[in-house]
């Protein structure tokens, strides 16, 4: 979890030392939500934040608000929040934040809106009138970050996010040797091997795992906990990891090793502005919609027509790599066809860069905090213009895609060499990637 601990660093030492932090009027961070799919370890993180700055940990799940008698959930919020004022210095972890805080649409349709809404209210506002300088930190988990009202995510609430995802393999190998303590284990043993044989596992998962093969073990009547222990538990728990569709097949796990790749080298060949940090085939637990939670889409710098470009063309890499090299298309594209789409129409929409449509600003009315989202939306606009609109949006998506192919083309045995790379290893960092892209520039001035 490195990437995810730097991130929590800092707010243990805000924990450890309120101070320091608001010295010169800066303002603390008031809310983190950790995201990430089931048995990552969130709670396990979340205490340990609390351990490492030494601050008492007051813990609630999300569901213990609802399960409530009427009235009661907004007045367990108060409570608790007055208990965490009075501990302060001190962490506030929500598990399963999804329970009180979905979108308030689902609420009128499952009934009991009323007291849900009064409690994610609550909760609101207990954020807002909180003076996060007096060393509070409110955590929470969810797995289900799309779910969330919007409403939570905005600045001075939860407005950062970490994201747990599952381990690599050389995560699941440390996870490993940590249970692997607990057992008797046969010194044959390869724990590198048993963490390439499981991609897709959680951090539970591999807990799991390890107490499967030892109980396999004591069954036969072993002394030891063997290789073979292991490769039988594992294959009863991927059957049951399978049921839940968080393994990969060998020709999915090709697939998304191509189709990133495809995005990896289309970030490297457009231009210094992109750096590629790790590329990774690790199965991502939270499906292809994961980790799209509402931020600013990418206003907050300054970008000309032609990044903007490139990054879409980025963005379409993924999918024009699976159709260079493997001749037909996936659902494995839909987030980025997502992202790329919302990147086009604010070309045409909000930043004048279609001469077609020219100057105005055409974007539709985001949606406010109490309007609920089953009213139709107001276009500002005729259909006549929506027309051209979806027109320009196309081909820009169009130029994008073309961009992506040529430089996709270009690059064959470098995405081929990366792809087989992949597949073995899962993860490569940012300095495989320069490696093995040395490697393929050089020989291929050699070839010429
Ligand atoms: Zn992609």
């Amino acid at each position: 979890m490195t990437e995810a601990k730097e991130e929590l660093r800092e707010i243990v030492q805000f924990l450890a030392d309120p101070r320091q932090f608001t010295r010169l009027g800066g303002r603390a961070p008031k809310g983190v939500l950790l995201v990430g799919p089931p048995g990552t370890g969130k709670t396990l993180l979340a205490r340990a934040i609390a351990g490492e700055a030494k601050v008492p940990f007051l813990s609630i799940n999300g569901s213990e608000f609802i399960e409530m008698f009427v009235g009661l959930g907004a007045a367990r919020v108060r409570d608790l929040f007055q208990q965490a004022r009075d501990l302060a210095p001190c962490i506030l972890f929500i598990d399963e934040i999804d329970a009180v805080g979905k979108v308030r649409a689902g609420a009128i349709l499952t009934g009991g809106n009323e007291e849900k809404e009064q409690t994610l209210g609550q909760l609101l506002a207990e954020m807002d009138g909180f003076d996060s300088s007096k060393g509070v930190i409110i955590l929470a988990a969810t797995n289900r970050p799309e779910i969330l009202d919007p409403a939570l995510l905005r600045a001075g609430r939860f407005d950062r996010q970490v994201l747990i995802d599952n381990p690599d393999q050389r995560g699941r190998l440390q996870i490993l040797q940590v249970h692997c303590k607990n057992i008797k284990a046969d010194p044959q043993l390869s724990l590198e091997h048993i963490a390439s044989l499981t991609p897709g596992f959680s951090g539970a998962d591999l807990a799991n795992l390890v107490n499967e093969a030892a109980l396999f073990a004591v069954r036969r009547n072993g002394d030891l906990v063997t290789e073979s222990d292991f490769d039988h538990a594992i294959e009863r728990i991927v059957a049951g990891l399978e049921q839940r569709s968080k393994i990969m097949h060998p020709e999915e796990k090709r697939r998304i090793a191509f189709h990133e790749m495809g995005h990896a080298t289309v970030s490297l060949t457009l231009g210094p502005s992109e750096k590629v940090h790790k590329v990774s085939i690790v199965p991502r637990g939270l499906g292809a919609l994961g980790y799209t939670i509402r931020r600013p889409t990418e206003d907050r710098y300054l970008m000309d027509e032609h990044e903007m470009l490139k990054k879409i063309a980025v963005l379409l890499g993924g999918r024009a790599a699976e159709v260079l090299f493997l001749k037909s298309t996936s659902t494995g594209a839909a987030d980025d066809l997502v992202k790329a789409t919302d990147l086009a129409r604010a070309m045409v929409t909000r930043f004048g860069m279609s001469e077609a449509i020219g100057l105005s600003v055409l974007e539709e009315k985001e949606l406010t905090y109490l309007a609920s989202p089953q009213l139709p939306r107001i276009s500002p606009y005729s259909e006549e213009t929506a027309k051209s609109i979806d027109h320009e949006v196309k081909s820009i998506l169009e130029k994008g895609l073309r961009l992506a192919l040529k430089e996709l083309n270009t690059y064959r045995t470098f995405i081929e060499q990366g792809a087989l790379e992949l597949i073995r290893k899962e993860t490569l960092e940012e300095e495989d990637v320069v490696q093995l892209w040395d490697q393929h520039v050089q020989s291929a001035k050699v070839s010429a």
